[in-house]
């Protein structure tokens, strides 16, 4: 995985489980640039904050 920012090599990946699905949070240590995806591909901040507020 490749920061999308800055093309480093050098990122964080942690994956979380939501009510309802997993999602991977990439942090970039170089430039601390964040983002989200899921099985169909990125995802917005609010769009994980709405998943994980939702019961
Ligand atoms: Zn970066």
């Amino acid at each position: 995985m490749n920061c999308p920012e800055c093309k480093g090599h050098d990122c964080i990946h942690i994956e979380i489980r939501l009510t309802e699905e997993m999602v991977q949070f990439y942090s970039c240590r170089k430039c601390e640039a964040k983002w989200w995806e899921n099985e169909g591909g990125p995802v917005a901040l609010e769009q994980v904050l709405g998943l994980a507020g939702r019961r």
